[in-house]
């Protein structure tokens, strides 16, 4: 199926969704997880209108990302992977928002950067919300402080986002994470892949996060 076809199904799927849960569509972005792929698998999708993009390496995204910016107006770049603090000024140039911020050294390096740069990407404190060994994300149990010291550290985060764990049913995940949201008055849920993005926009998502549903898979 060609990537305009994809698109055309994915955001129908979405839309369904949202009508479901009686929410609008446009409450929710959709973003063309594009890591590993080239710039032509990317250009068929802009042309067909998508303008969200998510990339999960910084230095992969600087390789490919430029080009296609001056060709296209209106990008908006997402860093949906981690993030080392010594990469905080470049992600801060190149994204529109970071979706991984996690610990407070991050918080601290971020905070900096943005300082410097006079720039304001869109940030999501990431949280491993199935508290797994070995995963990316804030423990649930830190997220307060978390968010303590973004607050003290003058970064203005904008929402949760999370990766929940494989092979079981996502969407008690994204519940918690939705739930976690209102407590602390953050208005943003970066949640759902290719796997379960209509779960995730069912239970509030403001932002999905799809890459082999649009792309085809990774190779
Ligand atoms: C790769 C990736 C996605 C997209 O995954 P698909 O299953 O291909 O839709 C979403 N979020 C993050 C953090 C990713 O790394």
């Amino acid at each position: 199926m060609p990537e305009a076809e994809r698109l055309a199904a994915v955001r129908d799927r979405i839309a369904r969704a949202a009508r479901t849960a009686r929410r609008s569509p446009e409450e929710v972005t959709l973003i063309a997880v594009s890591k590993t792929h080239a710039a032509e698998a990317i250009e068929p999708l802009i042309a067909a209108g998508q303008r969200s993009f998510g990339e999960n390496r910084v230095q992969e995204a600087e390789e490919k990302w430029p080009a296609l910016r001056d060709r296209h107006a209106g990008i908006d770049l997402h860093l949906v992977g981690q993030l080392q603090s010594n990469k905080a000024e470049a992600a801060v140039q190149l994204f529109d928002a970071i979706h991984s911020v996690d610990r407070p050294s991050l918080v601290t390096a971020l905070a900096k950067a943005i300082d410097r740069s006079g720039r304001a990407p869109l940030l999501f404190a990431q949280v491993n919300i199935g508290d797994e060994a070995q995963k990316g994300g804030c423990p649930v149990a830190e997220l307060p402080k978390l968010l303590r010291e973004a607050r003290t550290a003058g970064l203005a985060l904008a929402g949760l986002m999370c990766v929940p764990p494989v092979g079981v049913e996502a969407a008690p995940y994204f519940a918690l994470l939705a739930k976690l949201a209102r407590d602390h008055g953050l208005a943003l849920t970066s949640m759902g892949m290719s796997g379960d993005f209509e779960t995730a926009v069912m239970l509030g998502a403001t932002h999905v996060r799809v890459g082999s549903a649009l792309f085809g898979a990774r190779g």
